[in-house]
């Protein structure tokens, strides 16, 4: 995960009087993206120094058993596949540090970028695979059942509730999309909508609409969740603020946040393009970024598929997109 800031705020600082370390190959970011850009760059002789930010190992390590991981038939949990892939990253010479990404300026032919606001890298290549962090609703309840009842991927954790009753917050896409996963492994799903209306497009609304087993709940909130040690339920507000206000709970034993990802790359904002969201744009079927030697792998440019899988796939073509780069550059 790495901190936003604000560029234009940083940038009215004063720049930090510090010598660049000159490096051919910069990853930023350690989760599946970043560590299979490594393992490719590290094997392909670009010596790849690595910033592992703020939650080394990316989001994965605060997932419990990941089953979708392809190579690992009996399941493996987020942070012990986080450490295999870092081992194998390590095992090829990648030089993984502690650090985060702070400041970036990408205008000169030389990519400049600031690791905690004082040591400066001068690469001839960067890929950036920051990531997204998934959006929560602020509740203590979500810290305290972390990992006991309260995930934010439905895809990753849903088969954990297979004939359970789970409830998913959210009336996005994303919402729609995780509420009728899961109703095809649930009992019965019901999605929290805050407002009378699904913001999701006009087709996936309609599918959330037609399937048997899920309810949607119109205009409730969340207030918090209960249970021994796991979720057994969850209290929601209805009609918050109105004259029918009435407190409403439910039995759940999953509790599905889909209310949106905050990708991490506020630091490129003002070099590279990003849709309304945050997600960097690449060339499609590539891993370029507008700016030449900036890669974008993983979450931070993936708005659909957000898998550990994909992210993995998509480092792997960071790193060969890099290599190319540097060899049509060097010769
Ligand atoms: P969105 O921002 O589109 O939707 C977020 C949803 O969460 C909204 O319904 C919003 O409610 C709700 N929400 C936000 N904050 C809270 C809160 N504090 N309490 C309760 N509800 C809250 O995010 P998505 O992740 O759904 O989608 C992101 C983008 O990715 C979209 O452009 C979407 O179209 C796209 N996408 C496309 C898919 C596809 O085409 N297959 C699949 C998934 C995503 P409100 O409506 O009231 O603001």
């Amino acid at each position: 995960m790495f901190k936003s800031l604000n560029l234009t705020e940083k940038k009215e600082e004063s720049a930090p009087e510090v010598a660049a370390e000159k490096v051919k190959c910069l990853i930023i970011g350690s989760g599946p993206a970043g560590y299979t850009a490594a393992i490719y760059a590290a094997r392909a002789n670009l010596a790849p120094v690595m910033y592992e930010g703020l939650q080394p190992g990316g989001q994965l390590t605060t997932t419990t058993e990941v089953e979708n991981f392809p190579g690992y038939p009996q399941g493996v949990t987020g942070p012990v596949l986080m450490e295999d892939l870092k081992a194998q990253a390590a095992r090829f010479g990648t030089d993984i540090r502690w650090g985060m990404a702070t400041r970036a300026d990408f205008s000169g032919s030389v990519h400049k970028v600031w690791i905690d606001d004082t040591h400066l890298i001068e690469a001839e290549t960067v890929i950036i695979a920051t990531g997204a962090t998934a959006k929560y609703l602020g509740l203590e309840d979500e810290q305290k059942y972390a990992g006991g009842g309260v995930s934010a991927c439905a895809t990753c954790d849903g088969f954990f509730y297979r004939g359970k009753d789970v409830a998913v917050v959210g009336g996005g896409d994303t919402a729609a999309e995780e509420a009728m996963y899961l109703a095809g492994l649930c009992r019965k799903v019901y999605l929290i909508v805050r407002r009378d209306v699904l913001r999701a497009s006009k087709v996936m609304a309609e599918r959330v609409m037609k399937t048997p087993n899920i309810e949607v709940l119109w205009k409730h909130q969340t207030k918090g969740l209960f249970g021994d040690g796991v979720v057994e339920g969850a209290t929601l507000v209805k009609n918050k603020g109105e004259a029918n206000e009435e407190e409403v709970k439910i039995k759940i034993d999953g509790f599905f946040l889909a209310i949106g990802h905050q990708p991490n790359s506020e630091i490129f904002a003002d070099y590279l393009d990003r849709d309304p969201v945050g997600y960097i744009k690449t060339v499609p079927g590539t891993s370029k970024t507008k700016v030449p030697g900036v890669f974008a792998c993983g979450d931070v440019q993936d708005p659909h598929y957000r898998q550990a899988v994909t992210a993995a796939g998509s480092g792997c073509m960071a790193a060969i997109d890099a290599e190319r780069y540097l060899m049509e550059k060097n010769n």
